[in-house]
């Protein structure tokens, strides 16, 4: 089912950004080509860049290490992280298959902890799709369901940002009904309503056993507009396999 693309209006919610680019002038581009093309622009870094980037250096080693325990990934494979700058006002990061990919050319980066948080973010992404591939279930948030203006991409693409954000200690301190139909789908809020899908499972149950049920039980797309039916079913499975 399609719905319309909005990309990119609050900064709130794409501050931290997606594991993937949802489109560059709305055509669709070859992810790997697109990190070596951006890695090549890196000689725009400017001071603030440049702090960012020892910041990072020091800051993500030990972020991957928190993340690690706490969702019990075995794998102690470490992410390659290359520093870039994205043709966007607001992407500050990116995970996608094993490479972490870091702006330094935005000039609000130096908000309160955003080093940190982006860190713990984008170590998140890296985590949770390493405990996938560990469990055997290929790249999580798969790729086709990242490449495709579907009810799944939607849904997939929330959970991941949601459990990046949650992994990252962030907060939000929106307050957005959550989408009834179609049209109200929006690709600004992953970050906020994916936290909030969680984080009450998370509590509940931890990272380490409730990461695995969620990422193989996706919502149904009667499910993706009635959360609290996909948050029972998950409470059920979790029950079950005590
Ligand atoms: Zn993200």
């Amino acid at each position: 089912m399609k719905f319309r693309r909005f990309v990119g209006s609050a900064l709130v919610a794409t501050l931290l950004t997606a594991p993937i680019s949802l489109s560059h002038e709305n055509k669709k581009i070859s992810f790997s080509e697109n990190f070596t093309e951006l890695a090549s622009s890196s000689k725009y870094l400017h001071g603030k860049g440049v702090e960012l980037e020892n910041c990072i250096n020091d800051t993500m080693p030990l972020e991957i290490s928190r993340i690690r325990r706490l969702i019990g990934l075995k794998d102690k494979s470490n992410p390659t992280i290359i520093y870039t700058v994205f043709p966007d006002m607001v992407t500050l990061g990116k995970y996608y298959s094993d490479t972490i990919a870091i702006d330094t050319s935005k000039v609000y980066y130096d908000r309160r902890n955003t080093c940190s948080e982006l860190a713990g973010h984008e170590a998140g992404h890296f985590g949770l799709d390493n405990i996938s591939l560990e469990m055997g279930n290929g790249h999580w948030p798969p790729q086709y369901s990242m490449e495709s203006d579907s009810l799944r991409f939607w849904w997939d693409k929330t959970v991941s940002e949601g459990f990046a954000t949650l992994l990252s200690g962030r907060e939000f301190k929106l307050n957005l009904k959550w989408p009834k139909t179609i049209s109200e789908l929006s690709h600004a809020h992953h970050y906020y309503l994916g936290s909030r899908l969680l984080s009450g499972l998370v509590q509940e149950f931890g990272y380490k056993r409730l990461i695995p049920v969620v990422i193989t039980n996706p919502a149904a797309d009667s499910e993706v507009f009635q959360p609290q039916i996909w948050q029972k079913r998950i409470r059920h499975l979790m029950n079950a396999h005590k």
